[in-house]
């Protein structure tokens, strides 16, 4: 008998706290051309979870700017299927599910420690350089007493206590990873605000949407740890990962708004073409063998992810003059 593989389920989960730009398109389409080159299932997901940085406006625009692109989904926050709602704001009894269920097996502990304590952003998605270094592991720590005289003081956040072993796994672009013992340190699930981490409402969604394949940006890929940790405090198996370049300015520098008009807002206004800015991210990301204007079903066919560069990629100095034209 042959043993026939399921068709991929795959999504894009962007964070609504901005317009989407170049590195953002990006992964969008590379995650897309995955999913669809196996014919699969596309899931666009809305992580609005942090509710002071993410804006209706933003989570209006990003359908608009991918179906713009020439992207489409078959689920998502616009096209309500089997595993909505698709934007985690209103996903959070699933969250407090999941966190129940790691709390009743000791897996979690509260967290006093502030912001400035730590210089960290302790939910931010952009693993851990952003989180200002790995948690020290102060809270997991007290005594009961020391616990009760700091709950008196202040609200705690709630952290997830990584298992001490080593992870490792096979990425789709970057190759074979391994992460010792304690990478990244326990991380934060439920902040003192209320608002859920990106780690844990990431991996529950994930789950339950039936994810097969997650593609997404580089500065995950340190993230990938600690939610397979998570897989297996919830039960469940992970999802093949592959993590795609950064896009970085012709400079070698992050990309941002001194590099001129990076979003696709700014770009549509501007009367750029999605074939074009398509061809060039798919020529930049190993997608197309030439920067020519391309619509993303005609790329399906030869996707591979083996194509995809493993570090970050750098505009060329005439990246805007390549998107004129018709
Ligand atoms: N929401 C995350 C971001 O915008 C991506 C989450 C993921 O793909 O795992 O960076």
């Amino acid at each position: 008998m042959i043993a026939r593989r399921q068709p991929p389920r795959g999504r894009f989960a962007p964070t609504p706290s901005g317009h989407l730009h170049l590195g953002n398109a990006a992964t969008a389409l590379l995650a897309w051309l995955q999913i669809r080159s196996a014919g699969g299932t596309f899931i666009l997901r809305m992580e609005d979870l942090d509710t002071p940085r993410c804006k209706p406006e933003y989570s209006a625009a990003i359908p608009d700017d991918l179906r713009w692109l020439g992207l489409d989904w078959d689920e998502g926050p616009d096209k309500d299927g089997p595993c909505g709602p698709y934007a985690q704001s209103k996903r959070t009894a699933l969250y407090e599910r999941a966190l129940d269920r790691l709390r009743e097996d000791g897996k979690l502990y509260p967290c006093y420690c502030s912001r400035a304590d730590l210089l960290s952003a302790a939910s931010a998605p952009h693993g851990v350089a952003s989180e200002g270094g790995a948690y020290p592991g102060t809270c997991r720590r007290l005594s009961p007493e020391e616990r009760r005289e700091r709950e008196r003081r202040k609200m705690p956040s709630l952290r997830f206590a990584m298992p001490e072993r080593e992870f490792r796994f096979s990425d789709g672009v970057a190759g074979p990873q391994s992460f010792p013992p304690g990478a990244g340190g326990d991380f934060v699930v439920k902040r003192a605000d209320g608002i859920f981490g990106y780690q844990l409402a990431v991996v529950v969604d994930d789950i339950a949407m039936g994810i097969t394949d997650v593609f997404r940006g580089w500065d995950l890929l340190d993230s990938t740890p600690r939610q397979l940790a998570l897989y297996s405090a919830l039960s469940a198996g992970p999802p093949r990962f592959a993590h795609g370049p950064l896009l970085l300015g012709p400079d070698g520098s992050r990309l941002s708004k001194r590099h001129g008009a990076v979003t696709l807002a700014a770009l549509r206004e501007q009367g750029v073409k999605p074939e074009r800015l398509v061809g060039l991210l798919a020529w930049l990301t190993g997608a197309a063998e030439r920067p020519d204007p391309v619509r993303p079903r005609e790329l399906a066919d030869a996707f591979s992810l083996k194509r995809i560069p493993r570090e970050a990629v750098r505009l060329p100095d005439n990246w805007r003059q390549m998107l004129d034209g018709a």
